[in-house]
């Protein structure tokens, strides 16, 4: 048997199940195939520095899949429509008897690999499709009435121990180099149109390699500090491997044994670090059974049915000016201007800008979740959906509609001194450590002098006129 690998959001050669049990099968060689789909990400909202970032790790992928002579072919079709048949194609060619993949759980992820499930054994190929994005299968944990998880403590309880049962967390080494076959590599392109925009190479490195060297580092040196450091942008606290997780170039196995590993074989006790951090991560999983459970979510639909109700505000300028980062709120603008110059946004400011948007601009969320997925070297759906719904109370397991984080408190708590918004909203380098987190009150005058605006909203009136709202299509 020859297999045709089809790697997508799994680059990576060490713990991976398809590319393992295809290289188990294979008594002929292997061929290995990426499907560049530029339609489709632009469909799917994809940003230019993930498409950058993917870019540079398939190449990187194909190098290391070569030193195990395994050529990875790389295919262009617009949208995922046209796979089916031209990956028959390439199965033909190459004399494969089958394809093997690592599952994705989006809807259209799903419905694409059913066709292709459908015509490869129409052909009389086989089609092997294993669980590998998470540490347990999405559809594998369920309540003792047999339903879907909705609220994430339980579900963490019930994870942990369904590891512990299993013995822990074990992970798969890189497969041996097989047998060559005759196949050139196809080439990486370096670019795809119509994803021009920032790129930071810089501070996304690609490769296993350099993936491997990070967690090393976060592991050796951040971990033990994680749980009082997180939430402070202006600390490198936290691991930043969200990209590495979201495009697979490192597996959450390989973080969540190097976390157990260091917390002396525990999970769900001991390092405090090691434990929110492991923590983290099953968030990660939880957003991912959520979205097998409850696909709507992954159909522009709120998880509660009761926010299907709420008439979100419209307002171009009011979005474009949240975009920008020029909302006149310091700590939003700065969280939004860290996402528009890295790519990446801290977790704590993940949540206050996008609270701020779906209750102080009351606009909605689904806007916020486009332009994130639009902006984020780390765009993965379920996780993004997940934070959003969260913060706009419409999903599971979310904040209270009442709970609204007072952006101004949550500056002065996590940027006590203000040197995270110093260092995204320069013009604001000049204020003193109490004025910088709301000048537009605490000195008016100063701000005739530099080029920043009043906040775009009021604070405690547009709180509470989003709590009156929501409360009357939530307590019906
Ligand atoms: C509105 C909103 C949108 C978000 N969009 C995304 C997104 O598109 N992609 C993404 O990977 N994460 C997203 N998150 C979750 C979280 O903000 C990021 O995973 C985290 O900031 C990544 O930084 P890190 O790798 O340093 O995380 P660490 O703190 O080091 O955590 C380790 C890993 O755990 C996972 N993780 C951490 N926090 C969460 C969480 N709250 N939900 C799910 N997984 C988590 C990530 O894979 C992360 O890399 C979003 C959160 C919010 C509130």
């Amino acid at each position: 048997m020859r297999p045709l690998i089809w790697f997508r959001s799994d680059l990576r050669v060490r713990d991976n199940t398809a590319l393992s049990e295809a290289c188990r099968a294979a008594d002929e060689g292997a061929a290995a195939v990426f499907a560049i789909c530029p339609r489709q990400w632009q469909e799917h909202g994809w940003s230019p520095i993930k498409v950058d970032f993917l870019l540079r790790n398939l190449a990187d992928l194909s190098r290391a899949l070569e030193e195990m002579n395994i050529p990875l072919l790389i295919l262009e079709a617009p949208r995922f429509a046209g796979l089916p048949e031209k990956l028959l194609e390439i199965a033909e060619k190459h004399r494969c008897g089958g394809i093997w993949l690592n599952r994705e759980y989006e809807v259209d992820e799903r419905r694409r690999d059913e066709a292709v499930a459908r015509l490869f054994e129409r052909a009389g190929r086989s089609f092997h499709a294993f669980h590998d994005q998470l540490a347990l299968p999405p559809d594998s944990l369920r309540t003792s009435q047999g339903k879907f998880y909705t609220v994430f403590t339980p579900f963490r309880r019930r994870w942990i121990a369904a590891v512990e049962e299993r013995g822990g967390i074990t992970c798969l080494r890189k497969p041996a180099a097989l047998e060559p076959v005759r196949a050139r590599p196809g080439r990486v392109p370096s670019s795809v149109p119509g994803f021009e925009g920032l790129r930071r190479p810089d501070i996304w490195k690609s490769g296993e390699q350099h993936a491997h060297s990070r967690l090393r580092s976060f592991i050796e040196g951040r971990l033990g500090s994680y749980r009082e450091l997180r939430d402070i942008p202006a600390e490198n606290g936290t691991s930043t491997l969200s990209p590495y997780l979201a495009l697979g170039v490192l597996s959450p196995r390989q973080c969540l044994r190097a976390a157990i590993e260091a917390n002396r074989g525990r999970i769900g006790s001991g390092s405090p670090g090691a434990v929110t951090w492991i923590s983290e991560l099953i968030w990660r999983e939880f957003y991912r059974h959520v979205l097998v459970g409850f696909p709507r979510v992954c159909m522009d639909q709120p998880f509660d049915h009761r926010a299907r109700k709420i008439r979100w505000r419209e307002s171009e300028e009011d979005l474009g000016r949240w975009k920008q980062g020029k909302t006149g709120v310091p700590i939003v603008d700065a969280g939004m201007r860290q996402l528009a110059e890295t790519g990446w946004m801290h977790n704590r400011l993940r949540m206050v800008t996008a609270m701020f948007l779906s209750k102080n601009l009351f606009l909605d969320w689904r806007l916020g979740e486009k332009h994130f997925l639009r902006s984020l070297v780390d765009g993965d759906f379920a996780s993004n959906n997940g934070g959003w719904q969260w913060s706009a109370s419409t999903g599971t397991d979310a904040a209270p509609y009442f709970r609204i984080f007072n952006p101004v408190s949550q500056s002065e708590r996590f940027d006590p001194s203000g040197d995270f918004i110093r260092r995204f909203v320069p013009e604001l380098g000049s204020l003193d450590d109490r004025t910088i987190h709301l000048p537009a009150e605490r000195a008016p005058e100063a701000l005739r002098r530099i080029d920043y605006p009043a906040p775009v909203a009021d604070l405690k009136r547009s709180r509470q006129a989003a709590i009156e709202k929501f409360k009357a299509k939530y307590s019906r």
